[in-house]
């Protein structure tokens, strides 16, 4: 089978990654509640600034955030290593920046992830991963973000939302833990 996963908030837990780096970085103690509780992609409203401030902030830490010692969530590391042993195809598809892609390719495969070549893919506006993944004939398809995979749903392609307090809206089957994998790949 060939099996794609989106990366930051799907494999690895980047926005609360972030959210630490955050309050480091601007001296403050926002608890992680307010985290989870949060409605939004972006992270910056508890610390009182603003969208833009906000964007400013992501653009100026975001090297930090990527290559730092971001958690993979748990059971991911051994989902996607067992599934690349039993045969399957493994494909990483990522919105990250162009110029961000080589180090994040390097950065997986020091985490533990395994990266073959032709397997990653990098710099993908949501239209952009939505081609690719219908190109590649994918048969499965994981994600945290609504617009893509509301998509491809629509396109028949088996997609799950890897679950985040801002897509709770989304009627799609949800993982709140990867340790669900075998049961996922069994049922079918
Ligand atoms: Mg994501």
């Amino acid at each position: 089978m060939k099996i794609g996963f989106d990366i930051d908030d799907t494999l690895i837990n980047l926005r609360e990654h972030a959210f630490h780096i955050y309050n480091k970085k601007l001296n403050q103690n926002i608890p992680i509640e307010i985290f989870h509780s949060l409605p939004t992609l972006e992270i910056h409203k508890p610390f009182g600034l603003s969208d833009q401030e906000g964007q400013e902030m992501w653009k100026n830490t975001m090297e930090n955030i990527y290559f730092s010692d971001c958690p993979p969530f748990p059971h991911a590391l051994e989902m996607i290593n067992e599934l690349k042993n039993a045969g399957h195809e493994i494909y990483y598809i990522t919105s990250r920046p162009f110029a961000h892609c080589e180090r994040t390719r390097s950065w997986l495969i020091q985490a533990g992830f395994p990266v073959t070549p032709g397997s990653f893919f990098c710099g993908m506006k949501d239209l952009e991963k939505i081609n690719i993944i219908k190109e590649l004939g994918i048969d499965y398809y994981f994600d945290d973000k609504p617009t893509v995979l509301e998509t491809l749903r629509d396109l028949g392609i088996n997609v799950y939302v890897k679950n985040s307090s801002y897509n709770k809206h989304l009627d799609l089957p949800r993982i709140e833990c990867w340790s669900v994998w075998k049961k996922i790949f069994n049922e079918k």
